[in-house]
């Protein structure tokens, strides 16, 4: 079993049971601990070791710095769940999608032209967007806020449009909005797994990026990989990889490819179903609850048929993308009304949204969860005993 070393934040005691008054719950992070439970089920198989010798180069024997046998199992995992087209693409391994978005930046990114390359993403989007392209600074792009700013000027500059699908944070299918011949796209799919959405059809476009942060939930690996169509895209990005880091590490690659390996094993769908089923209960639970406020309401998502369960599923988003009315937020923001209830959530201004927005980590704990939800319930019957 797993020992247990240090207890949530909420909770004190020798053995962590007893619920500490008044404690802030971190709704805030997506850290993707909600599939910790079947790692700690699959503890043997998912283990490895590495003796002090090996893997000590700098290359693979193949002189290359990605594992062959690791970029293989990647393509059976996007066959096996029918996400993503692999066949005839290059793939690159990079220290998380992070490390990904912005080597696929750089390797969109115009040089020729004489304004910097305009990078753009619809409302709601991923804060790091935005912050990284900021802090990088280049001279060869800069970012230039929502697509809607741009939806009928594409013909004068280079674009690159981040499109996040399911998107971060409210769950939509996202598509790519702006049109023209100028245009490039990032298809950031972390999220397209059965754990957050049902899988509609396998994803061809031309620049894909994944992360093991939300397949696995392994975010601490630092690992995530692109899928690419075009030979000179795949090599500028090649280039940023080769003078960032050197390639990602190898022990990580090990360690990735362990993973796959029982992700893949017996029928390929266990860790699927633990984590669909993990997100779809904590979903029952908070829509039931927030169906009886009137102050307080999350995204709407249709149900979709599945290729990968072959069900008509309801999307289960890793995140709650809440609305506070107007008439309960009284100059304070929706974050603000959280915090007055102990719940840290993560502000909608960040995403480019407006302050009647917060976003709600789903994908902790089940004690964060729970937590969570216990101070939700407060919040609506709070309310309906103003009635
Ligand atoms: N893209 C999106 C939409 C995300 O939500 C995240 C993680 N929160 C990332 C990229 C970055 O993931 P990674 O851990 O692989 O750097």
């Amino acid at each position: 079993g797993k020992p247990v070393c240090e207890c949530n934040m909420c909770y004190g005691g020798s053995d962590c049971s007893q619920l500490q008054p008044d404690c802030m719950v971190d709704a805030d992070s997506g850290d993707p601990t909600f599939l910790e439970p079947f790692w700690v089920k699959n503890a043997a198989s998912s283990a490895i070791v590495i003796a002090g010798w090996h893997r000590m180069s700098y290359e693979y024997s193949d002189g290359s710095l990605i594992s062959e046998e690791l970029k293989a199992h990647i393509r059976n995992v996007h066959a096996s769940v029918g996400n993503a087209i692999t066949d005839g693409k290059y793939i690159i391994f990079g220290a998380g999608a992070t490390h990904l978005l912005n080597a696929a930046v750089h390797a969109l990114s115009s040089k020729a032209s004489s304004s910097p390359t305009k990078v753009v993403a619809s409302t709601p989007y991923y804060p790091v967007y935005k912050e990284q392209t900021e802090f990088f600074n280049s001279e060869d792009y800069k970012f230039n806020g929502d697509t809607s700013m741009w939806n009928n000027d594409t013909s004068n500059s280079t674009f690159i449009e981040l499109v996040t699908s399911p998107n971060n944070p409210d769950g939509h299918m996202k598509k790519a909005v702006l049109q023209g011949q100028f245009v490039k796209r990032i298809h950031d799919l972390a999220y397209y797994w059965p754990h957050f959405t049902p899988i509609v059809a396998p994803a061809d476009e031309d620049l894909m990026i994944f992360t093991l942060s939300k397949l696995t939930g392994h975010a601490g690996s630092r690992f995530g990989w692109a899928i690419i169509n075009d030979e000179a895209v795949y090599k500028r990005m090649l280039t940023y990889m080769d003078l960032s880091t050197y390639g990602v590490s190898r022990e990580t690659q090990l360690r990735v490819m362990k993973l796959l390996k029982v992700v893949l094993s017996g029928n390929g769908r266990e860790m699927y179903e633990f984590g669909h089923n993990t997100m779809k209960n904590r979903w029952s639970k908070l829509s039931k609850v927030l169906s009886q406020s009137k102050r307080f309401s999350t995204q709407k998502l249709k149900p979709q048929h599945c290729s990968f369960s072959q069900q008509i599923r309801t999307p289960s988003s890793a995140f709650a993308w809440l609305k506070c009315e107007t008439s309960i937020l009284e100059d304070r923001s929706c974050y603000e009304v959280l915090k007055e209830v102990n719940i840290t959530g993560r502000e909608g201004s960040l995403f480019g949204a407006d302050n009647r927005y917060v976003r709600l980590s789903l994908v902790r704990s089940e004690d964060d969860f729970d937590l969570l939800l216990r101070q939700i319930n407060k919040l609506v019957s709070v309310e309906i005993n103003d009635k």
